[in-house]
This record gives structure tokens, sequence and C-alpha cells, in this order.
């Protein structure tokens, strides 16, 4: 190791040296060589099939260049969705990336919809498309249908500067209402938010209330409620008989952020 230094730019001399010779993206690990050396990048390499190097013509080989693949593990790479400043190391980036605010979202209001995209258009697209009103915190709701045994309701809620989703239905396994509220945004995040539910009839005085803590995204509502962990349970009879208004119910739910 006696008489090596290093010079101020050689991190961006690396970059550069990581460039794929063929997209010109930064490479990952697996990283490929042709017979005279020029490093092609996995994905490159894939889609190339059997045609030869692009920029010597010779074939490509399957011999991988571990020390390009190290040099891959020191440096910073960009997150891949465009609006995010994130820059991360590769061991730190597949965390990241399915956590990221910027990611492209599912539709979080029906599992067979086939709607893609940003955080910040779920609002748009949950009212245009599903015609589900936007609930906004605090405020009190009246459930949209009937309270029956086919009662299924979903709600978008925008509380403390965060989207969440509120599904809530009549359970026939055990004669339950449940409910639980999904944070849509970074799964570690989930825990930091808490929720009370609140029944109500109007013209009287008497309440029910459950504390609970947010489900994470990838969550599923069904899973939530057969196991009755972290949601609202009620029977399905005490609601009948102590907080029915006509065939609807009252609720209110208010979101916190644990400290
Ligand atoms: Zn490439
Ligand atoms: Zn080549
Ligand atoms: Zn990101
Ligand atoms: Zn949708």
């Amino acid at each position: 190791m006696a008489g090596a230094f290093c010079t101020s730019d050689l991190a961006e001399e690396l970059i550069k040296m990581l460039e794929c010779r063929v997209c010109r993206e930064i490479m990952k690990p697996p990283i490929v060589q042709c017979m005279s050396g020029h490093n092609i990048c996995n994905k490159c390499y894939l889609q190339l099939g059997f045609d030869p190097c692009p920029v010597c013509r010779l074939k490509k080989t399957e011999v991988r260049n571990l020390l390009a693949e190290k040099m891959c593990q020191k440096i910073l790479y960009p997150c891949k969705n465009s609006g995010c400043a994130e820059a991360l190391l590769l061991m730190d980036m597949v965390r990241h990336e399915v956590n990221c605010n910027f990611r492209i979202f599912d539709c979080p209001i029906n599992r067979l919809c086939l709607w893609k995209g940003m955080l910040s258009n779920i609002l748009r697209h949950a009212e245009t498309a599903h015609g589900t009103s936007v609930w906004h915190e605090d405020s009190s709701r009246t459930t949209a249908s009937d309270f029956s045994e086919s009662f299924l309701e979903t709600t978008l809620v925008s509380s403390v500067g965060e989207i969440f989703v509120w599904h809530c239905e009549y359970s026939f396994e055990n004669s339950k209402f449940l409910g639980a509220l999904k944070y849509i945004g970074p799964m570690e995040n989930a825990s930091k938010f808490t929720y009370v539910f609140k029944l109500s009839k109007d013209g009287n005085r008497q309440t029910v209330k459950f504390k609970n803590i947010a489900i994470k995204e990838t969550d599923s509502f069904s899973e939530v409620f057969h196991e009755m962990d972290s949601c609202v349970t009620l029977d399905y009879s005490t609601i009948v008989r102590r907080f029915m208004n006509g065939t609807r119910l009252n609720y209110q739910l208010s979101v916190k952020i644990c400290v």
C-alpha cells in the first residue's frame, strides 16, 4: 500500500469509468466484458442477445469485472424516480426505492383498478375515477350507504398533511363492524400515526372510541381484519342497538402524529 495517493477528483473519474459503454448509464452489478475488455451493463448485455460488443464488434463474454463491481459499492446512485433528489449507496437504494415518495403508486381504492401514478395525484384520481369524496381531518362523516350486512366503504382521508385510506365493512365471519386506517407513504412511517375512531348517535351523548396505529401500505385490510389486530372491532348487535342514525352511522376519525 506504500506510495499510493488519491486525487480529489477520483470520485468523479470513478463515476465516469462506471458508465456503460452502450447506454451511458452508471452500471450496477453484475458487470460483464467483451473480448477487448469493454464493460457492459447487465440490461444492455441481455438486450444485445447474440449481437457482438457495439464498441469493438468482438464477442461478448460472461466474464465479470469484479473490480468494477466493487467500485459500484462505493459510489452514490441517484434515485430512479423523477423528482426525488436522494442519492444513496446501492445497498441502501433498494430499500429507498420501495419507500420513495416519488415512486409510482398503485390505486389505493380498488385493487382491480389499473391506475398508477404519483402520490400527489392520488386524491384527484380517487375523486374522478371512483367518486370517492376525500374526507378531511376531524370532520364527522355519515356512511354513504346503509349499515346492513352488505356494508362496505372505502374513503380517502387527508389529514396531518398525509394521505390515508379508511376502509370499514361488516364481517360475516364474526358479525362485527371492522375498520382500519392505512397510511399511504413510506412503510416505516406508518407506525408514527395513531387515529381515534369515534362512533356517536345524534341527540345522544353516548359514544364509543377506539385508538389504533395506522397500518402499512403493504398490509391488506382482509388480513388485518382476519387477525382482528390494529383495527376497530365492534359487535354488529351493539351498533344496531345503540348507534344507528336511521339506517346509517355517524363517525369521526382524528389522526395524530406520535411523538
Ligand atoms: Zn447499458
Ligand atoms: Zn468491446
Ligand atoms: Zn427516491
Ligand atoms: Zn383507481
